[in-house]
């Protein structure tokens, strides 16, 4: 979707098409992209002259001689196509524009989202569409109007800049690139968000946007400005498209992937912390990495916790789930209860089934824990999740604290807690995730030394996460 840049691009290579150009004719050829009526708008664009094009947020304004205009939202996939009046048609052309040089201008739409409206020049600036706007970063002085506006908004500070009314320009991409900048997490009430950090947010959108109009906007999947005009913008994001990588600024941890209002967003767990309740944080590690003995430090601060295993051993009990694996993998087991030792045995000899369980139980436990997160009122929840990286569970979570442990005390431990669970438990470990993913926690606790001094550790992180949390 094209963002204020991108329509800031398509401006400056429509008005030396279009400027001065009579408007001999209008085809409109699908009539639902016309907002109001449609003789209407032909009648009254029809004969006219463009004098020039300006824009509102993402709205793009053409200037009419007859003091209309023509008010234009690309929305998905609307694109304009300068065409010679002996060419074909652009593929996806709704209406077409005949100028008085023997040129066509089509405003092309495949998905047909976008926008065209007759209004006046006394009267544009009116259109509820173009009212609601707030000011374009460029023009925002004093923050202070800003933070009053959201004093009692609770909702993520990436929502309520993606909402255009407090202040316009800012889309998904521009959003991730202006809060990774800030080092705001783009989860943060809005009402949290400090006047420095407000400060920071104006001027890195300003500069951003900036040097995307500069550079033409990003050319990303179907945006493009004009025929083989490319922006190139995509080259300098820093953070939008980019989970998984290494973040450049702190080069300590990878950027991670979560959805913001059904949107999707990047950030990086180091620069970007959660402030302003509630953290929901995962606990992951490998098996006997010392995750339980963390969970409980929460557990006796008064947190309330969450243990994904336990759910699974609840789950286990439920005939429902009994009679699935049963049928699955021709189980039998007895009193509709699963039991885990025939399951275990079973895994050992048909390794490959291990993904098969793993669909069936997932989706389960991922409703036990956005049911758990969503009822409890504390400031803090935690979560034990073993499997969080493998069920894709993480984006979750606002923090993750991995356990880690070295292979050898590893195996000990495992080997001292149940001889003949072992072998099984060291397969499981061997597929784990936690390694490859590791650099997406906030904190990565070594559990190498005494339980004391790792509970100190824990006690630490729970500090600062209740100074985050306020
Ligand atoms: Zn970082």
């Amino acid at each position: 979707m094209p963002e204020l840049p991108e329509v800031e691009t398509v401006k400056n290579v429509l008005i030396p098409i279009v400027k001065n150009r009579k408007i001999i004719k209008i085809d409109v050829l699908r009539v639902s992209q016309i907002e109001g009526d449609v003789n209407e708008f032909i009648s009254n664009l029809q004969g006219q002259t463009f004098l020039d094009i300006s824009r509102i947020g993402k709205y793009l304004i053409f200037h009419l001689t007859n003091e209309n205009v023509m008010i234009s939202h690309l929305r998905m996939e609307g694109k304009y196509y300068e065409l010679l009046e002996t060419d074909k048609d652009s593929k996806y052309a709704r209406v077409v524009f005949h100028l008085d040089n023997g040129h066509k201008l089509c405003y092309d739409d495949s998905r047909c989202f976008g926008v065209l409206k007759l209004s006046s020049e006394t009267n544009y600036k009116k259109e509820e569409m173009i009212a609601k706007l707030g000011p374009e970063p460029f023009y925002i002085e004093d923050v202070k109007s800003l933070m009053k506006k959201v004093k009692n908004i609770r909702k993520p500070i990436k929502s309520t800049l993606l909402d255009q009314t407090l202040m316009t320009g800012l889309g998904n991409i521009y959003v991730d690139e202006t809060l990774f900048a800030s080092k705001i997490h783009p989860l943060t009430p809005a009402n949290k968000v400090k006047e420095e950090e407000w400060k920071n947010i104006v001027k890195n959108a300003k500069e951003i946007l900036s040097l995307a109009i500069v550079s033409g906007g990003s050319t990303i999947k179907s945006y493009h400005p004009g025929k083989d005009i490319d922006g190139n913008f995509q080259t300098r994001l820093k953070v939008y498209g980019k989970a998984g990588d290494l973040c450049p600024v702190c080069q300590k941890h990878e950027f991670r992937f979560i959805k913001v209002g059904g949107r999707g967003t990047t950030f990086c767990p180091g620069c970007q912390r959660k402030v302003g309740e509630p953290l929901n944080i995962a606990i992951t590690g490998k098996i006997a990495s010392g995750k339980s003995t963390a969970t409980n430090v929460f557990k006796e601060k008064g947190y309330p916790i969450l243990s994904s295993d336990k759910v699974v051993e609840e789950l286990y009990k439920t005939s429902q789930l009994t009679n699935k694996i049963e049928k699955a993998f021709s189980l039998k087991f007895k009193d509709g209860q699963v039991d885990k030792n025939i399951l275990r045995d079973y895994l050992l000899t048909h390794p490959k089934d291990k993904r098969k369980l793993e669909r069936i139980v997932h989706p389960l436990v991922e409703k036990e824990i956005k049911n758990f997160l969503s009822t409890s009122k504390s400031p803090i929840r935690v979560v034990e999740v073993p499997l969080l990286f493998e069920s894709n569970l993480d984006r979750y979570f606002d923090d993750i604290i991995v356990i880690d442990i070295a292979k050898d005390k590893q195996d000990e431990l495992i080997s001292n807690r149940d001889k003949a669970k072992a072998l099984y438990l060291k397969e499981i470990n061997k597929t784990n995730k936690i390694d490859e993913n590791i650099l997406k926690a906030t904190y990565v606790i070594k559990n190498d030394g005494t339980k004391a001094a790792f509970i100190n550790k824990i006690n630490q992180i729970i500090t600062e996460l209740e100074n985050l949390a306020k």
